[in-house]
Order: structure tokens, then C-alpha cells, then sequence
């Protein structure tokens, strides 16, 4: 396993587990009051990123996502919360430590899908599609939108469904909140799409409770820079006259967000008064924990660039149905290090 040049990642498997802290038990509270009341007041009011670990790990099934321009919240909780802790135990924003850099990995290529069109290569796709048609997995968490773009985190159980899930979508979809109500002892198996934030959550997930562990067999994780909230990313549109149903694709390039197929495009910058506060604190743009991550930046238009880190996929994504080619992987690193710089750790 090579590592990643420069500033090297915290990342890595089995890194969302506390150290000093036996697995089961409950971490210590920060606040008096019940376990949800401190997961609302550290977390959820100021560094939350929406993962929505905490709604899928909750066993009264209380915290859901209430609206799409704040954190999961537990209305009842002063009379339903029952102190469990497993909301805590899986938030990756609890005692959070910054990741960052290329992480571990064995080897990056460029990757186009001979067979799907995505956002960029449609690599993630592909791979998804070829875990299903080589029975590797049952479900595949993904993100769809409806019309007006909202995004709409669900396991997909067809290839058809992974297919109309492709594209990137720049707003937060609580996508574990789709895990929420499975079977404890079912044997799904499930494939987890994610920003970085999303994928340090599975790892907590995985490590905390062992349905998880048992049932997520791999992660992708996407690169990112930043997400918005739906509604105000919309509001962001409409205010410049951006009719949203007509959108086919939106995307982020060489600092521009750029709406397709009008090509209306936007300063990056502009859009900065939206980032929420938890991606504000976030320096991982890579994805470091995940099994595979997938990117934009680093290779030719068209394709995507895909960085193996479990060496468990190397031969899977070496045997797609797809063109590969050389990664920049200097520009995907100064792109990490950038994150560092604009989020410095407080
Ligand atoms: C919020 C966000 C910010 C990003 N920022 C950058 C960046 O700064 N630089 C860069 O190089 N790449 C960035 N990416 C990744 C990039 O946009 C592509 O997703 C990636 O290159 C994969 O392209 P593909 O053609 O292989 O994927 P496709 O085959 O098109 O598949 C995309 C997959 O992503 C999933 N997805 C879409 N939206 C979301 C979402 N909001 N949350 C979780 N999953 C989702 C879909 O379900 C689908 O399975 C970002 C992605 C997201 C979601």
C-alpha cells in the first residue's frame, strides 16, 4: 500500500472507532441531560453534516429529517429519547478530529463507463451496477431527484434504479436515514454511496453496531468541496432567474458552478454565503476512509478519477466495462490541501 505524496491523511479503516472507550459501551456525556439533548447542543446546532447516521442508528426510530434545511432533530425527545447513546456513538462529529489528504491508497486511475453516462465518467455507476450483476450486493444506497432537483437518498434494488440515480446532486440528502427501520438480523447486503462525511459515518456505523457492519460490504466515497441545503441552493437559483426544471445537470469546474444546457455558470465564491457550518469545519476532500473513492479533478474530461483504497477492489474495478486511463493525482492533492487551508481547524 502506497501512500498518498505530501500531507498525509488521517484516514483509514476502522478510524471512526474511539480509541480508550470498549466497543458497546456508551461515551461519556459532554452536557447533563439525555444523550440526544447532548448530541443536539454540540453537534446538531453548529457542526452537524447531515449524514443522518444518527436517524438509522436510533432504536425508537424518533430522530428523522423534519426539513431539508436543518439536521435530523428527535421532536419528542425530553419524553421518547431513552438515553441509548447510539446517536452519539455514531456521529462522526462527535469528539470530531479533522481527515484530510489523498488517505491510504494502491492505486488511481481514470475511469469511463463504456456502458452509462454520469456526472463525469460514470465510474460510480458502473461499479454499482457491476457489484449487483456480479451478486455482490442486494441494495445500493444512491441519491435520485425529482423534478424540481430535490435529492432523494434510497436503496436501489435494480440496476435500472442505480442507473437513474446517476449524477451528482449539490444538496445534502440525510442518505443514512435511508438505512433507518432494516432488519436487524436480515442479510441484506448493501453498497453505500457518500460525500466524505457520509463515509466516516458508515465507518462509525460499522463499528458501533454490528447489524452495520454485517450488512454495508463497501463504501464509494466521493470527493467534495462543499454541499448546500436544498432550499438554499434553490432560492441561490431562482434569485438569478434559473428556471430549476429545466436543469439537466449541474456541476463544479475550475471554481465555477455551471448549469447545463443553458452553460449559465456562476463564481464558485458566490455561493459561499450558503455552505453550512458543517461543511465549513470539514477538511477531508477525498473521501480517505472509504474503499474507493471518485472524483472529478485529476483526470480528462469524461472520465472520472477513481482512487482504490481496499485493496479487495482493485481487481473488481480493473475488470469493468470501461476505458481507463492516467490520473493527475499532484491536482487532486492540491485541491485536498486547499480544504485544509480554507477550513482550518479552530
Ligand atoms: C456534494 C458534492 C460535491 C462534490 N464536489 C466535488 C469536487 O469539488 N471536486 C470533484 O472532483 N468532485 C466532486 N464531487 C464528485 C463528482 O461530482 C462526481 O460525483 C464524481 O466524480 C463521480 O462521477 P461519476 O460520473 O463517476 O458518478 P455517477 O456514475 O454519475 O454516479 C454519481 C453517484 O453519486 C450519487 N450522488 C449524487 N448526489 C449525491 C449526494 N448529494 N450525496 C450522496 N450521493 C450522491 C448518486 O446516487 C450516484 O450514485 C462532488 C459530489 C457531490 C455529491
Amino acid at each position: 500500500m502506497r501512500w498518498g505524496k505530501g500531507r498525509r491523511g488521517r484516514g483509514g479503516k476502522g478510524m471512526g472507532k474511539k480509541m480508550g472507550r470498549g466497543k458497546g459501551s456508551k461515551p461519556p456525556k459532554k452536557l447533563p441531560g439525555k444523550y440526544f439533548e447532548n448530541l443536539r447542543k454540540v453537534v446538531m446546532e453548529s457542526i452537524c453534516c447531515n449524514c443522518a447516521a444518527c436517524v438509522a442508528a436510533c432504536p425508537v426510530k424518533g430522530i428523522s429529517i423534519t426539513s431539508y434545511s436543518s439536521p435530523p432533530y428527535f421532536p419528542e425527545w425530553e419524553n421518547n429519547c431513552t438515553d441509548c447513546g447510539f446517536c452519539v456513538r455514531v456521529c462522526p462529529r462527535w469528539d470530531y478530529v479533522p481527515l484530510n489528504g489523498l488517505g491510504n491508497y494502491i492505486e488511481a486511475l481514470a475511469v469511463k463507463s463504456k456502458r452509462f453516462s454520469g456526472q463525469d465518467g460514470g465510474a460510480v455507476t458502473e461499479i454499482l451496477v457491476s457489484a449487483m450483476e456480479r451478486d455482490m450486493i442486494d441494495f445500493a444506497l444512491v441519491v435520485t431527484k425529482d423534478e424540481n432537483w430535490r435529492p432523494i437518498a434510497f436503496l436501489a434494488s435494480s440496476v435500472e434504479e442505480v442507473i437513474n440515480a446517476s449524477g451528482t446532486k449539490y444538496s445534502h440528502a440525510f442518505p443514512l436515514s435511508a438505512l433507518k427501520g432494516l432488519r436487524g438480523k436480515g442479510n441484506e447486503r448493501i453498497a453505500v454511496v457518500g460525500t466524505p462525511c457520509v463515509v466516516s459515518a458508515v465507518r462509525k456505523l460499522q463499528s458501533e453496531m454490528g447489524k452495520f457492519a454485517r450488512k454495508i460490504r463497501f463504501v464509494i466515497g466521493l470527493f467534495c468541496m462543499e454541499n448546500f441545503y436544498y432550499p438554499q441552493l434553490m432560492e441561490f437559483l431562482q434569485k438569478r432567474d434559473i428556471d430549476v426544471t429545466s436543469i439537466e445537470k449541474m456541476d463544479i469546474k475550475k471554481g465555477k458552478f455551471i448549469i447545463y444546457p443553458s452553460d449559465i455558470s456562476f463564481p464558485v465564491k458566490d455561493l459561499n454565503n450558503i455552505v453550512p457550518s458543517g461543511c465549513k469545519v470539514c477538511q477531508d476532500f477525498t473521501s480517505v476512509q472509504s474503499d474507493v473513492s471518485v472524483g472529478s479533478v485529476g483526470s480528462p474530461d469524461g472520465f472520472s478519477t477513481v482512487i482504490v483504497r481496499n485493496p479487495e477492489f482493485l481487481s473488481t474495478v480493473k475488470s469493468l466495462n470501461a476505458e481507463f486511463g492516467d490520473v493527475d493525482l499532484d491536482v487532486v492533492e492540491k485541491l485536498a490541501n486547499f480544504k485544509v487551508k480554507i477550513h482550518p481547524v479552530k
